[in-house]
């Protein structure tokens, strides 16, 4: 069975063949072309009408969270149902994703072939079961570690199968967002019955800790009125709300960033590809390490660069940096173009973008509840903004993450003939208005909808 995608843009790698056509047999790239025949009646297969549309590689995003069973985030909570991380695996191929790597890291390989067997998506699994970050876990939350998870080494997950060690550090043992989303709301509901917002709850923590995270930054007359603004002031004392907020926040802090250090360490003694969460609370360790450690045989990834706890000119500096030691930088598209629940500005995108040569790829993260949004609309808006060409544009979510991460997906990041057929198929209009997506040539999105080929 063959399937003809004639019509459209099509972005293989460097080349842009407008119009272009793809023949697809037996589950690979028979052929790229730029002249073809109209199909008619004796075409043995599906041609497929793509004027008006692009047509590009399934993307490969090297920064997610919640896809599979087993602990979910750095912090190890427990995992989201079957329904829920099969949910998020549906949200990205629907929107042309098909490769993911989880960073959750705390998991087993066996949950990630779980997740990947059971749906097109390809999914790959990273590593961070070094002590300290186990430590990390278990002073944040850590209800979702397995016996078995907790047995593990970064060694024995590389054997078997994981292809990076990551995301070392995240916001939830790092003081960041997962601690304003969950764990700071959680721990002052159980104290007082109140339930803050989770921009309450940053404000609050940058009362007691500040931007940076430390002790030594409270500001009592910001807590006292945000005591009063969240109904917290007839609840508890000023000096015991402060506690509590330092208390939820603190204890993962120093073994979370010592497992940076030692995550990085690994990395470059092992020549693996390492993630690290860039944010205003590892500044100075990833300067530190950055100095120290030029990446050398490794790939060391500064995860979502763009990271709005930094101020944007802090931003750029520490990427800055670390592309002067060698490090790449991913940006992460959070929520920032379309829902915003979670980032407001795209000042830091816009920012790092519009250098030449600084960011290397684009991921989604997680966003809210995995409410990010689509990394397809993050490669259409560094196209429209005018950060990169359309090539450049889908290289940053496809084969510049198969080059920083050679096992992520080694040979379907680009189009060619005789590569595997992972293929989105989305109107030129709007990258998100996805119509159809191949995986393996296989179709596993039909005008927007997912087949019966997406589950197995
Ligand atoms: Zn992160």
């Amino acid at each position: 069975m063959s399937t003809l995608i004639y019509g459209a843009t099509v972005v293989a790698g460097d080349t842009i063949m407008e119009p272009g056509a793809v023949l697809l047999r037996g589950g690979r790239i028979e052929a790229l072309l730029d002249r073809w025949e109209q199909p008619g009646e004796a075409f043995p297969g599906e041609a497929i009408d793509a004027r008006g549309c692009v047509v590009m590689p399934g993307l490969i995003n090297g920064h997610t969270h919640g896809v599979t069973p087993g602990a979910l985030f750095p912090s190890a909570a427990h995992s989201l149902s079957r329904d829920r991380w099969m949910g998020h695996l549906d949200r990205h191929l629907l929107a042309g994703t098909t490769t993911v790597l989880s960073l959750c890291g705390l998991g087993a390989m066996a949950d990630v072939r779980e997740a990947d067997r059971h749906h097109a998506v390809h999914v790959r699994g990273a590593t961070t079961h070094l002590p300290l970050a186990l430590q990390a876990a278990q002073a944040s939350d850590g209800h979702g570690l397995t016996r078995a998870a907790r047995e593990l080494s970064v060694e024995r997950m590389l054997e078997d199968g994981a292809v990076a060690i990551g995301e070392l550090g995240g916001g939830q043992t790092l003081g960041g967002g997962g601690q304003d989303l969950i764990y700071i709301p959680e721990a002052i509901a159980k104290r007082t019955g109140i339930r803050v917002s989770s921009s309450q709850a940053r404000r609050l923590k940058e009362a007691v800790l500040g931007r940076f995270i430390q002790t030594g930054a409270l500001d009592e007359r910001r807590l006292s009125d945000l005591a009063g603004e969240t109904g917290l002031a007839g609840a508890l004392p000023l000096g015991e709300l402060a506690a509590l907020i330092a208390d939820t926040v603190l204890p993962s802090m120093e073994p979370a960033l010592g497992a940076i250090r030692d995550g990085v360490r690994t990395a470059l003694k092992l020549g693996v590809p390492a993630i690290v969460h860039s944010a205003s609370a590892t500044a100075n360790v990833m300067r530190e390490l950055m100095d120290e450690t030029p990446s050398k045989g490794a790939q060391l990834i500064a995860a979502h660069a763009n990271h709005p706890s930094h101020t944007p000119q802090e931003a750029y500096e520490l990427a800055m940096r670390g592309k002067d030691k060698g490090w790449a930088a991913e940006a992460c598209v959070f929520d920032l173009l379309h829902r915003r629940h979670t980032v407001q500005t795209r000042e830091h995108w816009d920012r790092l973008l519009s250098e030449p040569d600084l960011v290397s790829v684009l991921a989604t993260d997680y966003g809210k509840d995995g409410e990010h949004d689509e990394l397809i609309s993050a490669v259409q808006d560094v196209f429209n903004q005018g950060h990169r060409s359309l090539a450049g544009a889908v290289a940053m979510a496809t084969t510049e993450v198969a080059r920083l991460i050679p096992g992520i997906a080694p040979d379907c990041s680009k189009l060619r003939a005789g590569g595997a057929a992972d293929i989105v198929v989305a109107s030129a209009a709007d990258f998100r208005d996805v119509k159809f997506v191949f995986v393996d040539g296989q179709c596993v999105v039909r005008n927007g909808e997912l087949t019966e080929e997406a589950h197995r």
